[in-house]
């Protein structure tokens, strides 16, 4: 009987703090649904979706001011690309080494537009390859892939080695083309186990000339020739001079 007791006020003392906690929980519940939603921000938007909004950090408007001021090679050269002020545009120039921003970020929108070299030259990768890559480890590849065979993860909007883009969306060699994309970096988190850190993977969602090619396509690694490889944390956007005269104008990223 003295057993049934103690049994008896365990499971009184049990269903008193499980009573409690369900209250307190929808208590909480309560006020957070009570909450009001607080007013977004606002941001005043560009002429058109191609313009930086108000909130975005310019990274290259087209002028030589705005190339020497956000980016440089990565051996601290001066940024060689060349400038057309009156297309507000910068044509890579072969073999000079590939671009890095000042700025370094985390997860973004990125806004950026470019074209391929006219009349097209060479095949597979060897027409009109650059790169864009996020944080200098995450290619979103640039590539003529405008009636140019290459293989599938390797064709302009792939997540180079990782995903191929879902759709080839390609405008012909010469027009200007454009990405928007929304990334996501990959983040260490701590598990229960071993090793006690584990990588949630990284996501992009991107549209090359208005069309989706990546719906939050998932990545962990960094893509092959990246700049930055085994760490995590901010970095900047990376251009990548492949020997071809890729042209670029109009970046602009938002920090999310
Ligand atoms: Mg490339």
């Amino acid at each position: 009987m003295k057993h049934g007791n103690r049994h008896l006020q365990r499971y009184t003392v049990t269903v008193l703090a499980c009573t409690s906690f369900l209250i307190m929980a929808s208590l909480a519940q309560d006020a957070q649904e009570a909450a009001p939603p607080t007013l977004p921000q606002i941001v005043a938007p560009g002429t058109t979706a191609a313009h930086p909004p108000a909130d975005a950090d310019i990274l290259f408007d087209g002028t030589s001011a705005s190339l020497a001021a956000h980016w440089s090679h990565p051996d601290g050269r001066p940024a060689e690309w060349v400038v057309d002020e009156q297309a507000r545009c910068m044509t890579i120039k072969p073999g000079s080494g590939s671009l890095i921003s000042v700025e370094q970020f985390g997860d973004a929108q990125i806004h950026i537009e470019f074209a391929t070299p006219t009349p097209a030259q060479g095949q597979g990768q060897g027409r009109g390859n650059s790169g864009v890559y996020m944080q200098a480890r995450y290619e979103v590849q640039v590539l003529d892939s405008y009636e140019n065979e290459t293989y599938p993860d390797g064709q302009c909007g792939a997540i180079y080695g990782h995903h191929p883009p879902l759709v080839n969306a390609s405008r012909p060699p010469g027009h200007w083309q454009t990405y928007d994309i929304i990334f996501h970096a990959p983040t260490l988190v701590e598990t229960s186990g071993e090793p006690p850190m584990s990588v949630l993977p990284g996501t992009m969602t991107v549209f090359h000339n208005g069309v989706l090619i990546h719906d939050h396509a998932e990545f962990k690694g960094s893509t092959t020739a990246s700049l930055m490889k085994e760490d995590m944390g901010p970095g900047p956007l990376y251009l990548q001079d492949h020997g071809n005269g890729v042209r670029y104008r109009n970046i602009w990223v938002r920090e999310l």
